[in-house]
C-alpha cells in the first residue's frame, strides 16, 4: 500500500570517525582494566552491518570472585563511610561526563545495538544522564525520603542487564545503588557490552574510588556466578522471565534482596472517543520504538470495534512512512534487530501467526541486504488464544484485537501472564481512572506511550517481576530499615 506521504529523504548519516574503540576490552575491576583469568575473549558485532566491532573479555567465576571482593573491599573501607554529600559529588560528576560525551555514547550505542541514532541521541543517553543527576540529588537526603526509619545500605549489588537499552539500564542500576551507599558489580548483555565499557572509562575519569563500580563482561554463566556469590547482598536483574525464575530459585533461602524486571506484553487500548490521529502516533511509538525491543512495548492493540477500520487504515498509512535501515542515519525510524538469534525468533513468530490464520500486513519499506532487519508488521484479527498474542515477541510486531465494552477489554488485557505496562486512549478522564485501577500493570500511560522519567517508578506485576526502579521507590530495594 502506497501512502500519500511517501517522501524520499537524502541519506543523513551520523559521523563515526570520532569513535575510538579498542580492539580488545578487559574487565573493569578495582578501578583498572584487567585481563580475565579465563584468558578468553568474545566478539561484539554491529547488527546493522554484521561487522565485528571489538572483542571483550569473558569473565569466569574467578573473575567474578575478584570483582565481588573488590566491591566488598570498597564498600567496607571507603564508600559506606563516606559522607553522603561526598558520594553525591561523584554521581553528579558521572552525569556531567555522560552529557559531555553524549554524542560518542549515542553513536556507540547505535553501532553495538542497532537502535536508530535519533533514539540513542535523544532518549537513551540523555535519560541515562538524568538518572545519575536525579539519584545524585537523593544521596544526602535519604533520611528525608524515609523519615524516622534510619535507612542503611546493603553492601555489594550484583546487577545484570539486557541488550535493549544497554547504557540506560546500566544507569538505572548503578545510580540508585551508589546514591544509597552500595557498591556494584555490573554485567552488560553479551551482544551490547560497549557502552557499559565506555561508562567504565567515564567512571575511571571521574576518579571514583577503586572498586565502587566494577564492570565485567561475559555470558549467562558469568551472571549466574554473580547471583550465586556469597558476598553479594543484592541482585538487580533486568531480562527475560525465564532467567528471572532461575535467579529466584538460585537465591531461595538466602537473605539476598532482589529486584526482577522481566518480560511484558502490554495492552494498548483505543476507545472510540479517542483522538484517533494521536492514538495512531502512540500505537506506532508504542510498538515500533527501538524495533519493539522494549519490555513495555504496546504489543497488543485493542481497538473498539466501531473505530477499528479507521484506526487500522490510518495505522497502515502511517507505517508506510516509517524508514527501516541504517541505525546511524538520522532519518531512520526502525534500525537493526539486535542479533541474528533475535531476528530468527521474530521470524519464527511471523510464521506462527500466519499459521494461526491471522492476516499479516508488512510495509513496502525496503530493507538493507546486509544486517538484521524486520519490517514493521501487523497481525490483524487476532484472538486471545493466539500464541502471538500470549507470548513476548520482542520485535516490531503488533497484534490487533477488537472489543465492544470496557469490561471485555479489561478482562482481555489482564488475561496474560505478564503485567508490566499498558496504554489507554480516550477523551474521558473517568474511563482512564476506571481502567488504571483495574488493569494489572505496573505502568499505565494515558493518551501517550513509552514516556520515561527518572522521578517515576517502573516495574511489573505477575511474571513481569517485582520491585521498582526509578523515583523514590527505586531507592528502597537498595536499603534496609
Ligand atoms: P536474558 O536472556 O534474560 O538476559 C539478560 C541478562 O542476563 C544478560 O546479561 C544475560 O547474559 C544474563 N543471563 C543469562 N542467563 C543468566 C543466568 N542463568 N543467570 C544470570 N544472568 C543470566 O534477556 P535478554 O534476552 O537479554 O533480554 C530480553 C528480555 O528482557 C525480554 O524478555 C524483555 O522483556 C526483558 N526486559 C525487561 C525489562 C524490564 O524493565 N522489565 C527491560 C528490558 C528488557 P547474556 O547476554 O550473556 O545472555
Ligand atoms: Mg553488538
Amino acid at each position: 500500500m502506497k501512502s500519500e506521504f511517501n517522501w524520499e529523504y537524502a541519506p543523513a548519516p551520523e559521523a563515526k570517525d570520532h569513535i575510538k574503540l579498542k580492539a580488545q576490552y578487559d574487565l573493569f575491576i578495582n578501578g583498572k582494566f584487567v585481563k580475565p583469568y579465563s584468558k578468553k575473549y568474545f566478539a561484539t558485532y554491529n547488527p546493522a552491518t554484521e561487522e565485528k566491532l571489538a572483542e571483550v573479555a569473558q569473565a569466569n567465576s574467578k573473575d567474578v570472585d575478584l570483582a565481588v571482593a573488590s566491591a566488598k573491599n570498597a564498600y567496607d573501607k571507603v564508600w559506606k563511610k563516606m559522607p553522603a554529600k561526598e558520594r553525591a559529588k561523584y554521581i553528579f560528576r558521572i552525569a556531567r561526563v555522560i552529557q559531555e560525551r553524549a554524542r560518542e555514547l549515542a553513536v556507540i550505542e547505535s553501532m553495538d545495538g542497532g537502535k536508530p541514532i535519533r533514539e540513542s541521541r535523544d532518549f537513551d543517553v540523555p535519560t541515562a544522564a538524568n538518572h545519575f543527576f536525579y539519584y545524585a540529588g537523593w544521596a544526602d537526603k535519604l533520611e528525608y525520603a524515609f523519615p524516622n526509619r534510619n535507612p542503611q545500605s546493603l553492601g555489594v549489588a550484583a546487577q545484570i542487564i539486557p541488550w535493549n537499552f544497554p547504557l540506560l539500564m546500566a544507569a538505572w542500576k548503578i545510580a540508585p545503588a551508589l546514591a544509597t551507599g552500595n557498591t556494584v558489580v555490573l554485567k552488560p548483555a553479551e551482544s551490547t557490552p560497549l557502552s557499559a565499557l565506555k561508562l567504565a572509562e567515564i567512571i575511571q575519569d571521574c576518579d571514583l574510588p577503586p572498586g565502587v563500580v566494577n564492570i565485567i563482561t561475559g555470558f549467562g554463566d558469568t551472571g549466574a556466578a554473580m547471583v550465586a556469590h556469597p558476598n553479594v547482598n543484592k541482585i538487580a536483574f533486568t531480562g527475560s522471565t525465564d532467567v528471572g525464575k532461575i535467579i529466584q530459585k538460585a537465591i531461595a533461602g538466602t537473605n539476598k534482596k532482589a529486584t526482577l524486571e522481566l518480560g511484558g506484553k502490554a495492552a494498548n487500548i483505543v476507545f472510540d472517543d479517542a483522538p484517533i490521529n494521536q492514538a495512531v502516533e502512540g500505537i506506532v511509538n508504542g510498538i515500533f520504538f527501538n524495533q519493539g525491543h522494549v519490555c513495555c512495548a504496546g504489543s497488543r492493540l485493542f481497538v473498539q470495534e466501531n473505530v477499528a477500520a479507521e484506526v487500522i487504515q490510518k495505522l497502515k498509512a502511517r507505517m508506510e512512512t516509517l524508514i527501516v535501515g541504517d541505525p546511524l542515519d538520522k532519518n531512520t525510524d526502525i534500525g537493526a534487530i539486535n542479533s541474528k538469534e533475535q531476528l530468527d525468533k521474530i521470524n519464527e513468530y511471523l510464521k506462527i501467526g500466519s499459521k494461526e490464520g491471522l492476516e499479516l500486513f508488512q510495509t513496502s519499506a525496503s530493507v538493507p541486504k546486509k544486517g538484521f532487519y524486520c519490517k514493521p508488521t501487523l497481525f490483524i484479527g487476532a484472538a486471545q488464544s493466539n500464541r502471538v498474542v500470549q507470548e513476548e515477541i520482542f520485535g516490531p510486531v503488533l497484534t490487533i484485537q477488537t472489543f465492544r465494552t470496557i469490561e471485555e477489554v479489561i478482562e482481555k488485557a489482564n488475561n496474560i501472564p505478564y503485567g508490566l505496562s499498558a496504554g489507554v486512549w480516550t477523551d474521558k478522564g473517568s474511563k482512564i481512572f476506571n481502567l488504571t485501577s483495574k488493569l494489572r500493570a505496573g505502568v499505565i500511560w494515558a493518551n501517550t506511550y513509552n514516556k520515561f522519567d527518572p522521578t517515576s517508578p517502573f516495574g511489573g506485576y505477575k511474571e513481569s517481576g517485582f520491585g521498582r526502579e526509578g523515583g523514590l521507590h527505586g531507592l528502597m530495594p537498595y536499603l534496609k530499615f
